[in-house]
């Protein structure tokens, strides 16, 4: 049973793989606190390309984001599209999201978060309602410097198949507490923005590309089977570095 040094030391060997294959991210600056919560929640089990068109139809379907604040779910499901990633239940999240904030601070603009401190912003989304702990680790750590390593359901799976972490006893804030002790602040961004890419483009949700597989030697999943396992020299994934480096990392907007 690996124990926590042995687990740290494999996480540090699948940053430098992934590293080799997708290159070094790049923290975007983010300049739209609330376009980049939105694009957090949305990319959950979702590619770029399928964020950046689902920001867009968003953005011709509502008048502003105060519209989609308002907003019915089944209405945002719609524009997100049925075949969108868990369209439902981000649905549900985005404007649950927005208008909490909105209540509090009587604005759609999240200027507030220039006054907080880390501890102070995550802990403020973490209290807000149905809103899950990796966005708001994702808003400290993009908006407020803190040292935070999402877990959505992405980081989860991969890891999980990985054996680093495990989603089917560890809660979300549980494993992101993991994460932070093994991994230092300065390769937090690096981990988690290599992890996203690689569950969009190898380690999918339903059917995992093993075949194509650079951490394939170190799978734990039942998942990984004879068929799509790789062989040694043989693995062969697209080399598509990351578009955008984190979940949610987002374009520079003019900020509102
Ligand atoms: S071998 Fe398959 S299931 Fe395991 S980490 Fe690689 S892609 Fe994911």
């Amino acid at each position: 049973m690996p124990n926590f040094t042995d687990k740290a030391r494999r996480l540090d060997r699948i940053r430098l793989a992934l590293r080799r294959r997708y290159g070094q991210p790049t923290a975007a600056v983010v300049t739209h606190p609330v376009e980049h919560a939105l694009r957090t929640v949305l990319s959950e089990e979702a590619t770029d390309d399928q964020v950046d068109q689902a920001m867009e139809r968003i953005r011709k379907h509502f008048v502003d984001l105060n519209d989609l604040r308002v907003s019915r779910p089944r209405e945002i499901r719609d524009v997100l599209g049925t075949n969108f990633p868990r369209s439902g239940h981000k649905a549900r999240v985005i404007p649950r999201l927005l208008d909490q904030v909105f209540k509090q601070h009587n604005s759609m603009v999240w200027d507030f978060l220039e006054k907080m401190g880390k501890v102070e912003a995550r802990a403020y989304f973490e209290k807000l309602e149905d809103v899950r702990p990796f966005v708001a680790a994702v808003i400290a750590r993009d908006c407020a410097e803190a040292h935070a390593v999402p877990v959505d359901n992405d980081v989860a799976r991969v890891l999980g198949r990985l054996g680093i972490l495990d989603p089917g006893t560890q809660s979300e804030s549980g494993m992101q507490a993991f994460l932070e002790r093994a991994v230092k602040a300065s390769r937090a961004y690096e981990v988690h923005a290599l992890v996203k890419c690689f569950a969009a483009d190898v380690c999918l949700v339903g059917t995992p590309r093993c075949a194509a597989c650079p951490l394939v030697g170190g799978c734990r999943s039942p998942v990984r089977g004879g068929k799509g396992r790789a062989r040694k020299g043989k693995a062969r994934a697209s080399k598509s570095r990351p578009k955008k480096a984190a979940a949610g990392a987002g374009k520079k907007k003019k900020r509102r």
